[in-house]
């Protein structure tokens, strides 16, 4: 489809054309049964091999152990803000923060409502451009978990190796780069995603969970709020977000057709060195917000040399088809969001426009 845009949103993001096309394609009719998915019961057979279908294909794509559960549940990513601390924030317990971006920051300020806090370690007074370095990261006594956010969507950082913080469970937001590449999925009592950068749309969290942490959800809360509802009846207690999980299904197909997180992994890493490579061959032009070390394979945030730049730069990109490259306005300039469906001829595309912006402008 040539009128397609390479979109560089951070998210409801782009989505692969051939998953698009499968849905329309399924999308009046699924599977010969007379009917969309859109109007099938959550209790139907069709999608009950769904919603176990994608469970079992995100288990095989991370390889994540037997002990754990794969739950889908609604209210986004910031739906777990509140359901993490409230599961878990108890008995006297001290809930752990470490505090690398403005979603880290909503995350924590959650867990405050909720019980008693400890900030870990942050990166604020650096305008969150770094992830700290294991000794940096002070627990306090007696901690409920540690929780951490292991792609910073608006600053545009990365942790690039995940640490262990022994019988402490460790738990992650990984809405921005979860499948992007593999991870050790034991290294984490919890990790979650909204769905709508690398997983599907949005509307969905996707919970990987281990056994003991079901079985520790806190028996108090009302029951939409406890993960141990989802875990028992296979997250279909209520309706489901039913279409957004066919969806995920679809796109979990895709990455197990591309041949996993091995392909993927080294696809991403090509393709933000495109871009990052643009940056560092400008002399300046373009300046990076992340330290190189840190810097995010999802999230590419850059500035030119002043704003009525970032202006025109977005404005101009935009009319070639290179859409949604405005930066957050907590750091302003470009962000160009790279998941896994952003195609390699996106980032060369826009690669070459910022070396064409940079001579016409410097
Ligand atoms: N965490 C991170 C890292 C995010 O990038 C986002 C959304 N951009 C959220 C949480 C919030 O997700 P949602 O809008 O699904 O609640």
């Amino acid at each position: 489809m040539s009128d397609r845009k390479f979109i560089f949103n951070p998210g409801p993001a782009m989505l692969p054309l051939e998953v698009l096309e499968r849905a329309q394609t399924e999308m009046v009719n699924y599977k010969g049964s007379g009917m969309s998915i859109l109007e099938t019961s959550h209790r139907h057979k069709n999608f009950e091999e769904i919603i176990l279908g994608a469970e079992a294909l995100l288990k095989e794509l991370l390889n994540v152990p037997e002990n754990y559960r794969v739950l889908f549940i609604g209210m986004g990513a910031t739906g777990q803000f509140d359901m993490v601390p409230m599961n878990y924030l108890v008995d006297g317990k001290i809930a752990n923060y470490i505090v690398t971006g403005s979603f880290a920051n909503k995350a924590y300020k959650e867990g405050v409502k909720v019980g008693p806090t400890h900030v870990a370690a942050s990166t604020a007074d650096t305008g969150h451009n770094s992830i700290p370095s294991k000794d940096q990261i002070k627990l306090s006594e007696n901690p409920a978990y540690v929780h951490i956010t292991s792609n910073n969507t608006i600053f545009g950082t990365q942790w690039k190796e995940f640490y262990s913080f022994g019988d402490v469970p460790q738990v992650a937001d990984m809405s921005s780069d979860i499948l992007s590449k593999k991870i050790d999925v034991s290294k984490f009592a919890l990790i979650y995603a909204g769905a709508q950068k690398n997983l599907g749309p949005a509307g969905v969290a996707v919970v990987i969970i281990r056994n003991d942490m079901i079985e520790k959800s806190n028996q108090k809360l009302p029951v939409m709020l406890k993960y141990d509802t989802y875990a028992k009846n296979n997250s279909l207690y209520n309706t489901p977000p039913s279409f957004t999980v066919y969806m995920i299904k679809l796109v979990l197909d895709w990455v197990k057709g591309l041949g996993g997180l091995d392909v993927l992994e080294k696809m991403n890493e090509k393709k933000a060195a495109v871009i990052y490579d643009a940056i560092d061959n400008s002399n300046g032009f373009y300046k990076g917000h992340a330290q190189k070390e840190f810097r995010s394979l999802m999230n590419i945030t850059y500035k030119l040399p002043n704003e009525d730049l970032d202006k025109q730069f977005v404005a101009e990109a935009g009319e070639i088809g290179l859409a949604g490259l405005k930066g957050h306005r907590e750091v302003g300039g470009v962000r160009a969001s790279v998941y896994n469906a952003m195609p390699i001829q996106g980032c060369e595309k826009l690669a070459k426009f910022m070396a064409d912006f940079r001579k016409k402008n410097s």
